[in-house]
This record gives structure tokens, C-alpha cells and sequence, in this order.
């Protein structure tokens, strides 16, 4: 059977119609990861004993008329810096590798609450840092549409193993578009939820005011059906919103005939590419033949955004990787040495060039004397930024635009310049400093059958109308679009 034809929504259809067995699926999920995952490289770590035992105790359930969760015997993948009790937690680090973590994520909680079966953690940049996945202390991920080229980051596995069709959802995490990004190279679908909306209880911190749990599938509904069950309040995360969550799926039919699409002039200006353009126009064009009203806007403080997010990002991993010393997690270094010794060599073969390189930077911008010039205009910038799409979004209800400016680059095509591949970020990190939700879906190919993403954005706790307008798209064929 090949999962990639297949959405969680069918298969679960086919469980309840005794069509199917849920071993039989995990059966052949693991014979896909066998057969294509020596060369895409998505996981890190497998879990086919616990998966096989779940299958079967699933496939009892359903056997006796139970009624079984919405995702029920459904694989999914899970980004390797998302705790699973008795699981390793890699974050794509030597410095923890081999650690294990002694509890799980609410997030993966809630899926396995709603019957889905994890298959393993998968791959990314070094504690989510990056935008290629090629940061990975282990191994690169390949892109599956082109296995010369990246699967974006920072969670490539994710992306990759649903492109590939070797998970049918997956969980990653998103500070500054690391679900956007490897769902628009890959060809799938990613959102990252509004900040709050998903608990982040066990997932490692790396910006703590920017990290959000999201989804990556290959449809709309998949991902509707998923952020309904991962959703709402936690009292094991103090930064988790008291909302509401709404009816996802059952919405996403509602009609979107006079929705009001903003369409920002700053992200479509020099550097993007004229086939990302083009395609991205094409969609627009979707929306208007939908009955939408499309008007430009203006997000004028777009241009200061990169060097915002890498001034707070930064400076918040600096003081959450604090805590990686040799004496509480993974890894230690000359153990017998004096302790600040140990410390030093603990880091110093512990982490990678890129975690080094922005604790660096992250502890420089909140040093005394460049605190205020740094991280405090940083962050003067970031209230501007959401006052941008606060008058936006008096004007509109969703804003469109490019998730990225390119195609899937080649591998070790911008590992030696980080800036450049800083500059990738231009239009994902928006939506987290100002805290939105966004989604990437799949708008068409380029003329090399790469995939591109069209991004949609709304304003806060408004992921219902979001998805609603994704899903009419997709719906409307615009994922093909030529
Ligand atoms: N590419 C961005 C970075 O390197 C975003 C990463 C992420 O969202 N985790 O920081």
C-alpha cells in the first residue's frame, strides 16, 4: 500500500469498514521507511515495537465495536525535539544524544488520546536552528521531489516523511517558519498555530515567545482534523490561551465568497523568484474566480524583521541552551576535570558551528551595554511589526503572500554564507513575532517540478477562518495550479 496516495481521513474510513487492520497499515509503513527512507533520511530514531503493540491493541478495539478517536491507527511522525516518555529526544544535537526523555509532549499526548500511532522522531536543524535541515548534527534529510536538494527546515524529517509517504501527519515546531518552509519545499501542507494555541509542554525550547507546535500533511483537512485534537488550554504550559477551539473541520465547507484577501506589496519585491512569483499570482487569480476581494496592503516594517528575529531568537536560545551543562541532560565531557572545564569541553564537542554561532550572537545582544541597542530596539521593532498587521487586518480578514522567495535550494548550496539562508525567512517570521497563525499549502511546480507554497496568515485565534480559506483552494484545484 502506498501512504502517499492515502489521507488520515480514508484510512480510518477503511478501519471502520473492516477493510483494513491497523497492522497491516503499521506493517507497510515500516516496509516504506525500509524501502525509501535510505535515501530521503527523515527519521532518527524508529519505534516499531511500541507502534506494532498500539496497532494491535487498536486493531482489538475495533474489532469489538469501540468507539475509537478520529485519527485511530493513524502513523504519525514527530519532530525529534518533542518529548516521548522513554523515547529519545535528540534535538538533532550530540548533546543529547541518547537522552531520554521521562515524559511526553501534551501535544503527542492529545494525538495518542485521538488513536494515532507514532512511528518515530524525525529529523532536524540542531535544536530547530535553521531553515534546511542540513544543520543536523547526525545527517542531512533529502528533498523527495529532488534528493540533490534540501527539504527546507527546521522540520525537514517531518515534511520529508509525509512527501515521501512515510508518515501519513507529522508534528513540528515553528519559531520563524520551520513548518512553513519544509512544508513548501516538500510540497505539502504545514501550519504553525497561533502563539498559545498548542501547549507547548515538552517540546525544547529554543525562542521561547516564538516556538509553536504545528502540523504537516498532505491536505488541509488532515491538518484541521489534527490541530483540533493537539489544540487548547494546558495548565503545563503557562503561555497556553484559554480559547476556545473551534469545529475545524466541520467549518471548512463554510462558504469564503466575499472573504477580504490582503496581499502586501513589501513581499513581492526584489529576490523572488519569477516562477514563485507567477505561480503565487496564478493563485491569487484562484481566490478571485472563488468570489474573494483582493486588495493590496502594506506591511511597511517588513524590511527590519530578519534582523529582529535573529536579535530575539537568538537572544532567548542563548538563555534556554544555558541549561545543556553535562550535568543535567545527554552528554558530559571530562568528567573527572574541575567543573567549568567540564562545562567548556561539554559544550564545546556538544553543540554544532550554527548553535554556537547564535549563542554567540544572542549573549552578545543582551550584554551590558548592548542590551538596549540590541535586544530592546529588537523588540521595539517587534510591536511595530504586529501594529502592521493590526491595521491590516482592520482592512482584511487573511493575508496571501509567497511562503518562501525560492524553490528547494541544492544541498550545501548556502551552508557557507548563514546569512543567506537567514534572508530565506523574509516571509515566515512575520507571523511569529506577531504571534498569528499561517499556513503554507502547495500552489503548483516551477518548470523543474519543484514545488512551491502560497501562505495565508489571519489574525489571532482565527485558524478556523484560516484553514476554511486554504481548504477552499486546494478544493478549487489551486494546489495543481499550471
Ligand atoms: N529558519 C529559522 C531559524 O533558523 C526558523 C527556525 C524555526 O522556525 N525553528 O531560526
Amino acid at each position: 500500500m502506498n501512504l502517499k496516495d492515502i489521507t488520515a481521513e480514508k484510512l480510518v474510513g477503511l478501519y471502520r469498514n473492516r477493510d483494513l487492520t491497523v497492522t497491516e497499515v503499521i506493517t507497510s509503513t515500516y516496509g516504506e521507511i525500509e524501502r525509501i527512507d535510505k535515501d530521503v533520511r527523515a527519521f532518527i530514531t524508529l519505534c516499531p515495537l511500541r507502534a506494532f503493540e498500539e496497532a494491535r491493541r487498536m486493531d482489538e478495539r475495533i474489532a469489538s465495536g469501540e468507539t475509537v478517536g478520529p485519527l485511530a491507527g493513524v502513523p504519525v511522525a514527530i519532530k525529534d525535539n518533542i518529548a516521548i516518555r522513554d523515547v529519545q529526544t535528540t534535538c538533532g544535537s550530540r548533546i543529547l544524544e541518547g537522552y531520554v526523555s521521562p515524559y511526553t509532549a501534551t501535544a503527542v499526548e492529545r494525538l495518542h488520546r485521538a488513536g494515532a500511532i507514532v512511528i518515530g522522531k524525525t529529523n532536524l536543524d540542531e535544536f530547530a536552528m535553521g531553515s534546511s535541515t542540513e544543520n543536523s548534527a547526525f545527517f542531512v534529510t533529502r528533498n523527495p521531489h529532488d534528493l540533490n536538494r534540501v527539504p527546507g527546515g527546521s522540520s525537514g524529517g517531518s515534511a520529508a516523511s509525509v512527501a515521501s509517504g512515510t508518515s501519513i501527519l507529522a508534528l513540528g515546531s515553528d519559531t520563524g517558519g520551520s513548518v512553513r518552509t519544509p512544508a513548501s519545499f516538500c510540497g505539502v501542507v504545514g501550519v504553525k498555530p497561533s502563539y498559545g494555541r498548542v501547549s507547548r509542554y515538552g517540546l525544547v525550547a529554543f525562542a521561547s515567545s516564538l516556538d509553536q507546535i504545528g502540523t504537516l500533511s498532505k491536505s488541509v483537512r488532515e491538518s484541521a482534523q489534527m490541530l483540533e485534537v493537539i489544540c487548547g488550554f494546558d495548565h503545563f504550559d503557562s503561555t497556553s490561551a484559554d480559547q476556545a477551539v473551534d469545529e475545524f473541520v466541520k467549518n471548512l465547507d463554510q462558504p469564503i465568497r466575499d472573504v477580504r484577501i490582503g496581499v502586501p506589496k513589501e513581499y513581492f519585491i526584489g529576490g523572488l523568484d519569477p516562477e514563485v512569483k507567477s505561480k503565487i499570482e496564478a493563485g491569487i487569480r484562484v481566490y478571485e474566480s472563488l468570489g474573494c476581494h483582493i486588495q493590496e496592503i502594506s506591511l511597511p516594517h517588513t524590511e527590519y524583521a530578519i534582523a529582529a528575529y535573529y536579535l530575539i531568537a537568538t537572544a532567548e536560545a542563548s538563555s534556554n541552551l544555558a541549561r545543556y551543562d553535562g550535568v543535567r541532560y545527554g552528554l558530559r565531557k571530562a568528567g573527572n576535570a574541575a567543573l567549568q572545564e567540564m562545562y567548556r569541553e561539554t559544550r564545546h564537542s556538544g553543540f554544532g558551528k550554527e548553535v554556537k554561532r547564535r549563542i554567540l550572537l544572542g549573549t552578545y545582544a543582551l550584554s551590558a551595554g548592548y542590551y538596549d541597542a540590541y535586544y530592546v530596539k529588537a523588540l521595539k521593532v517587534r510591536t511595530l511589526i504586529l501594529r502592521d498587521f493590526q491595521q491590516a487586518f482592520e482592512r482584511v480578514d487573511v493575508i496571501l503572500t509567497p511562503t518562501l522567495p525560492t524553490v528547494a535550494f541544492k544541498i550545501a548550496e548556502k551552508t557557507a554564507d548563514p546569512l543567506s539562508m537567514y534572508l530565506s525567512d523574509i516571509f515566515t517570521i512575520t507571523c511569529n513575532l506577531a504571534g498569528l497563525p499561517g499556513i503554507s499549502i502547495p500552489c503548483g511546480k516551477n518548470s523543474e517540478g519543484l514545488p512551491i507554497g502560497l501562505q495565508l496568515m489571519a489574525n489571532h485565534f482565527q485558524e478556523s477562518l484560516m484553514l476554511r480559506v486554504a481548504h477552499q483552494f486546494e478544493k478549487a484545484g489551486g494546489c495543481n495550479i499550471n
